[in-house]
Formats: structure tokens, sequence, C-alpha cells
């Protein structure tokens, strides 16, 4: 079947409306997903270039927009095309409108096609939907076997095709746990009086709207969580460490019991260890033997190079039994990355890029995987990760375990909560407002950006025998600037910002963690993830766009039990974030200086007027 196009239509004429106006959502679509993908293509802006028009049967309206968007984001990711699908129908037909190029719409045209055509059609191996858009996958009409009309409609029911498809695959494994019996001792009164106590944690099933089952109960101790895995507690009790940090006390009997878990806690919460010991006892869980399992059993999806390197630090400095794993990184060795990779491994970490090269080339298996995490979700999206992520996760075995952990809970990382986690219960580690680690003492100084320099030197000069400073600016430019001036004043400094090359950049924090240098001078690439032992303070040279990455950096220093300081030097021009600085500083009841109250009413005010007035400009920071 063809179908039908109208050239060059106006380009972004008003009548070309977001998917929220698609009226018939083909009723294959459960309601969830589509609301899911409209809401996801409501946000997305316009698509410049040329404009097509393309008729297909209403039909396929679902088939084209995919699981949760998957499919269309998969089409536009191949094509280059944008494509909305439009309420506008004709007997039975839907408009589609294709934003592009002339070489896009071809591609789109005959992707679009190869997903609606009107034949017979089956499939080999595993080709899910995404292996079907991957036009090499597609069997065409000459090689499918003929199959008979009623399994023709089958055919085209996705889920039952995936269904069908996954149930060849081996069972999986997912519930390890049984409750202690102080635990199960623990009467609802205890229950909440621990969760309170341990950083007032909060459970709940957010994304369920009846009842779910009942969320199990925290831990307080090591015996508690792992009584049968003596090598666990063993390791643990090697490590020093004391107790389980509140994301494990209520992590750990979530996780052993084959649920879905969203952490809500940042970096320095022990939220690394919080996924990863279950997913120890998961893999070795499971029926068949690691020996015979092709590809990893368990994918952590990490936004850094930096976050996943620690990550396959932990896993090997715990060094369970014979779990291997493997780091997959841009700039990384990408050869030495495939060698580890097909002399076969338990865990995979991966940063996004790099995990779909690999995927692409063949070199990751990934539909063995069973236990999956996105470590840093909100992280990952704000780096414009989610297509890389969408189209590898798709490929993945749907009722695996999944784990999200996220130091906020914006709804961008909601929808992919909702896409990719079943039922999930989420535990969130103080409130979920932004609230800064309470151990750090948090100093803001008001200053002119002129004496930035000095008065940082000044703080430099008057460091002790045992401190140790990160600090962060808001450009490559000016952390190289910084670090040039340390190393002519031959202070033992390193600097790491994304330029640098990756040895570079491990050189860099391997230096800060053993002593070797002192100061380190970062952008916001070492802000998050990085859990450097003993910083003492950290300074915001620069301060922050948003008071997340505030929060984030203060989160480096006052770490496992430490006490910190954060010196923040703020000027005019952030006079935009007095306001949000001054309920974090108020939240934990740190001295606000009366200059920032008095810049965030003037910012108000300001605002105030501009809204009143709006073709009244102004410029930032002009009037404090
Ligand atoms: P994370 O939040 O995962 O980056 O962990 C921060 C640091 O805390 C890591 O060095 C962990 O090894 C350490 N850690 C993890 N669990 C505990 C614990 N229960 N007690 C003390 N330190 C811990």
């Amino acid at each position: 079947m063809s179908f039908d196009w109208e050239d060059d239509w106006p380009v972004a004429s008003d009548n070309i409306s977001p998917i929220s106006n698609v009226n018939k959502p083909n009723p294959q679509c459960k309601t969830k997903r589509f609301n899911n993908y409209k809401n996801r293509r409501t946000e997305e802006s316009r698509a410049p270039g040329d404009c097509k028009k393309m008729w297909i049967p209403t039909k396929f309206v679902g088939k084209v927009i995919g699981r949760g968007g998957s499919n269309i984001s998969d089409l536009e990711y191949q094509s280059g095309a944008k494509i909305q699908v439009t309420k506008e129908t004709d007997k039975e037909k839907t408009l589609l409108k294709l934003f592009g190029t002339a070489e896009s719409f071809r591609k789109a045209t005959q992707l679009i096609n190869e997903i609606t055509q009107d034949r017979q059609k089956t499939y080999t191996r595993n080709e899910s939907i995404s292996h079907q858009i991957n036009s090499k996958s597609v069997v065409t009409s000459n090689e499918s076997v003929p199959i008979k009309k009623p399994e023709r409609a089958k055919f085209f029911d996705m889920e039952e095709c995936e269904k069908e498809y996954w149930s060849n695959f081996p069972e999986i494994r997912k519930k390890f746990y049984e409750e202690h019996p102080a635990v199960r001792a623990l009467t609802d009164k205890d229950v909440k009086e621990i969760r309170l106590e341990n950083n007032n944690i909060v459970v709940d099933r957010v994304l369920s709207t009846e009842n779910g089952a009942a969320i199990p109960k925290p831990v307080l101790t090591f015996e508690q969580a792992f009584c049968r895995y003596p090598e666990i507690l063993s390791q643990l009790k090697k490590a020093q460490f004391d107790k389980p940090t509140p994301i494990q006390c209520q992590a750990w009997p979530i996780l052993m019991s084959g649920e879905d878990m969203i952490g809500i806690a940042q970096t320095g919460s022990g939220k690394t260890l919080a996924f990863l010991l279950p997913a120890f006892i998961h893999i070795e869980g499971q029926l068949t033997p690691k020996e015979d399992r092709k590809g990893p059993a368990v994918l952590v999806v990490a936004p850094t190079r930096e976050l996943a390197l620690q990550i396959d630090k932990e896993i090997k400095k715990f060094n369970y039994h014979t779990i291997n794993s493997c780091c997959i990184y841009g700039g990384g060795n990408r050869k030495q990355q495939v060698a580890e990779l097909k002399s076969g491994v338990d865990i995979v970490i991966a940063t996004p890029g790099r995990m779909n090269d690999l995927f692409d080339s063949g070199d990751l298996y990934i539909e063995n995987i069973t236990y999956l995490i996105l470590d840093e979700a909100d992280r990952m999206l704000d780096m414009g990760f989610e297509a890389q992520l969408r189209r590898v996760l798709y490929g993945i075995r749907p009722n695996r375990q999944t784990v999200m952990t996220s130091a906020t809970w914006p709804s961008g990382v909601r929808r992919l909560a909702v896409s990719y986690t079943k039922d999930p219960i989420q535990v969130y580690v103080g409130s979920l407002d932004l609230t800064a680690a309470h151990s750090v003492a948090q100093i803001i100084h008001i200053l002119e950006e002129s004496d930035k320099e000095k008065t940082f030197f000044d703080f430099i000069a008057n460091m002790g025998p045992d401190d140790k400073v990160i600090v962060f600016c808001s450009t490559k430019g000016k952390t190289d600037y910084l670090s040039v001036e340390c190393i002519m004043k031959r202070l033992p400094s390193a600097s790491i910002h994304s330029n640098k090359e990756q040895c570079d950049r491990e050189q860099a924090i391997a230096d800060i963690m053993d002593g070797t240098a002192k100061i380190l001078i970062a952008t916001d690439v070492a802000s998050r993830g990085l859990d450097i032992d003993d910083v003492t303070h950290v300074i915001n040279y620069d301060f922050p766009k948003n008071i997340e990455e505030y929060v984030h950096r203060v989160g480096r220093t006052g770490r496992a039990g430490k006490t910190g300081e954060s010196i923040s030097y703020f000027t005019r021009e952030n006079w935009a974030s007095a306001g949000e600085l001054i309920n974090i500083l108020e939240e934990a009841k740190q001295y606000v200086p009366k200059e920032l109250y008095d810049m965030s009413e003037r910012f108000a005010s300001r605002q105030q007027k501009k809204t009143q007035n709006p073709t009244r400009g102004f410029r930032s920071g002009s009037r404090w």
C-alpha cells in the first residue's frame, strides 16, 4: 500500500498543532502510555524545515506511535524527520505531518511504510518493534512464511508479539528476601518511628492508583538484611561500615523482594550499595548459570563517565564471589571495552552514548538483562540522554526488575518512571523539597565579580594541612584560568572539565582522592556522583545556574558522617537565585545575609513590574 503525499506545506503554520490534538488514539494503545506519549510530544518544540503530509490508515496510528511513544522516537531518530500525528482524519485515514529535509522525508516514509504496509509479513528471531524499525532486520514479504488471517491480525498486536518472543527466555527470579524475626516483630508504630529517625524516609507506591501490596519494613542492621548471605556480611564488616544508611535500610528489603524502586537520594547517601548488593544476589539467583548466559544480567546506566567508573570501583571493591563487571563509556578505549564485553561480564555500567554505540554494533547483548538501574535519572535527562536511553531500554526484557535513582523528582523523571518501572515503590530520604546537606555549614559571600579572585586566594592561603577543597566554576575557560593561576603559585591543584582528555580527568580525580592535590577546580561535570573522601570545603566560585546544582555541589562535602563547609560567591548577576537560596539556607538553619534578602525582594518586585509592563526590558542584575 502506498500513501498520499502533499508537498510543501507551509512551515510552522498555525494550523499545525502538537500531538495533544490527536483525538482518537488507537484502542490498542493503552491510555496511560498514550497519555505519556502525548505529554512528551506536547513538550517538544516544532521542528524546523519543510513540511510534508502523509496519510496512513487510522488503525496503524497506535503502531506508529508505539508503547510510550517509543516507535515514533525511533522513527524520528532513524529518519531525522520530526513526525506529528494530527487529529485530522478522512475516511479511516489519519494525517501525519513530517518536518525535515527531503532525505529525512524519504527515510521516514520508507520506515512508516514498513510498519503499516498491509501485507503478509512475519519476523524472525527477536524482532520487537525497535528491531523492525531497523530495516535490516525486517523480513520482506518475499522472505516471509505466509500466515493465516487471524494470525496476521495477531502479528500486529505488538504486545502479543513481544510476549511470545520473551516467553522463550528463562523465568526471572526476583524474590530473595526473608524477613528477619526482629523485623517481622516491628509494629506499624515502630516502623513509622524508624523511618522518621532515619532522615525521615518516606515510602510510597507513587504511580499506582490503588493500594498495592504492603511495602517491606525497614531493616536496622546489616544482619537483618543479609542473614542468608554471610559473604556479603563479611564484606560489609571488612569495609568497616557501622550500620545501613537510611536509603539502604529501606531499599534492601524492597529490592530483595523483587519490587521496582525509585530512590530519591543524593550521592553520598550510600545509594550505590543500596542497589548493588541486591543486584549481586539477583545475579547469583537466576536459573541460567552465569557461565551459560550470553551478555550481562545487570545493566547500570549512569550519566557521566566519572560516576560510571565509580560504580565499577564499588563493585570491584566488594569483590563478591566471581561476579565481574565492565565499564563502557565514551572517551575510554572502545576496543578494550568490546574485548571485556566479549569475555563475558555479569554487570555492565554504561554511559548512554557508548551504550548505544556498542548496542548498535552488536557488541552489547541486552536480552539477558534482568536487573536494570538508571542511576541519577534526573541528571541523564538534564544532559539530553532520553532518546538514547529509550532506544536501548526498549529491547530489554519488559518483566525485568528496575531501579531508578534521582536526586529530584521533576516531571521528566516521573515520565521515565511511568515508562520503565512497574508499580514502583518510591523511597525518599529527607523531604522531596530541595534540602542541602545538614552536615554542611553554608556560607554566602556577597561580593563583586572583580573581588572573587582575591577572596579565593586569601582562602587558599589560610587552608589547613588537612583541608581539601573542590572549586566550582561556570565555564571551562574560567576553570583553566584558575587552574593555571594555582599552578603558577605552586599550589597542589588539579582541574577537570569535559574538554579534558579522559586520562587527564581520571588523573585529576586520582590526585584529589589520594591527596596529591588539595584543590580540585571543576565545572559541574564533577558536581555529582563523585565520591571523594575528606572534602572539607566546597567553593562555588561561580554560583550555579539552578538551585538543584547548588544542592549537589554542597553535597560534595559533609559526607559519610563528617562535617563540611560550603562557601558561595554570590554577585549581583545571581540575584534571580536569591529567593531559592534563602529557602535552602533557612531550611538548613543557616545564617542568611541581609543583602540576600534585599536582593530577593528587589528581584521579586522587578519581576512583578515586568509582568505588569512586559514591554519594558531590564538587564539581569542591573538594579539590586
Ligand atoms: P554513594 O552514595 O553510593 O556514592 O556512597 C558514598 C560512600 O558511602 C561510598 O564510599 C560508599 O562506600 C560509602 N557507604 C556505603 N554504604 C555505607 C554505610 N552503610 N556506611 C558507611 N559508608 C557507606
